[in-house]
């Protein structure tokens, strides 16, 4: 079978002479389908990821058909030919998180595509507790999308009820844009902002009505005028940067609540006075669980999230490294690179 090693930041090897692992007893074989190349896989590319080394087996975010089960597979659950998806999580199960079920944020986590081998390549194994069995009608191309929703999912889970809420996402990148869509369908007011017109068309594309470029408004002044002078009661920070942690903090209603999803690279200063005065909860969040990715496909089966728009371009799978290329020229026009096996 076929397998892509990144041996170094941007650099991919590709053999075919690697043998088809074996399913052991409590494990599924996976005909890899579609791989999605997510801000992760990027940083790694550039050499700019802080967790990763080389070489590594890239890909974390895929859908497969089901080609063998091991003898303790729950063969009904898990049919022959159809399709699924897997949570890249391996996790250790004894320390304190992993006991109280939050394994997402296990003190010995390590990830498919970073610090374990990910699905890059033809083939490749499951354990039967960590792949979840897709919709019969859903296309191999939407399952690839269900990681980055199932981030969403868990995001929007971290805030609490959203129901008839006002709500400010900052970033609207494929994270952001998919965060405002499930806030959207939780209930929420959403307004989505982002310095890029062409992810505000995307997000619009996905159904959200009310976008506000910093670059060209004055986004306390749209807040104001969207949510009136209470404001939001709740942020999603996806943009990664202190100027728009900053903005989160500075007018979100007292009491509200702050969820920092990007990854930031610098340590973004904040108000911690006005944080303290007003009440504000700062919140983390990290990747998801099992019920994050049941969420996501019942928001895809309910229709209540629109996934096509974010897929801008899709490549071979010997052409891996040229979807990076493009995605490196091309960062105005592209969401979503998908690989095609
Ligand atoms: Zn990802
Ligand atoms: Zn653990």
């Amino acid at each position: 079978m076929r397998q892509a090693t990144m041996v170094q930041p941007g650099r991919i090897q590709f053999r075919d002479d690697i043998e088809v692992p074996a399913p052991g007893d409590d494990e599924i074989l996976l005909r890899v389908s579609h791989i999605g190349v997510c801000g992760s896989d990027i940083h790694v590319n550039h050499g700019k990821h802080p967790f990763t080394s080389y070489p590594v087996i890239q890909g974390h975010e895929f859908s497969a058909e089901i080609v063998a089960v091991g003898a303790k597979v729950d063969a009904e659950k898990f049919p022959i030919g159809t399709f699924a998806t897997a949570l890249p999580q391996v996790f250790c199960g004894e320390c304190d998180p992993c006991r109280r079920g939050d394994f997402n944020i296990c003190d010995a986590l390590k990830v498919r595509g970073f610090q374990v081998p990910g699905v890059a390549q033809d083939y490749v194994t499951f354990p039967q507790d960590m792949v979840i069995p897709l919709p019969q009608t859903m296309s191999a191309e939407i399952g690839a999308l269900i990681e980055p929703l199932a981030v969403a999912v868990h995001s929007v889970s971290r805030a609490g009820p959203l129901s008839g809420k006002n709500v400010l996402v900052t970033g609207a990148g494929t994270i952001g844009n998919l965060i405002a869509q499930v806030a959207q369908a939780r209930g929420g007011n959403v307004l989505i902002s982002d310095v890029s017109d062409y992810r505000l068309e995307k997000v619009r594309e996905c159904g959200i009505a009310k976008v506000v470029n910093p670059k060209t408004s004055d986004i306390a002044d749209v807040v104001e005028q969207v949510f009136g002078p209470s404001r939001f009661d709740v942020a999603f920070e996806v943009a990664g940067v202190e100027s728009a942690l900053d903005t989160t903090v500075q007018l979100v209603a007292k009491g509200g609540t702050i969820v920092a999803v990007a990854v930031y690279g610098d340590r973004p200063k904040i108000d911690m006075a006005v944080l303290g005065d007003r009440e504000i909860v700062l919140k983390g969040t990290l990747m998801y669980k099992h019920e994050d990715y049941l969420g996501a496909i019942e928001l895809i089966r309910q229709e209540k999230v629109r996934l096509s728009p974010l897929v801008s371009v899709r490549f071979p799978f010997d052409d891996y490294m040229q979807a990076y290329e493009y995605i490196d020229q091309n960062p105005d026009k592209t969401m979503k690179a998908m690989i095609v096996l």
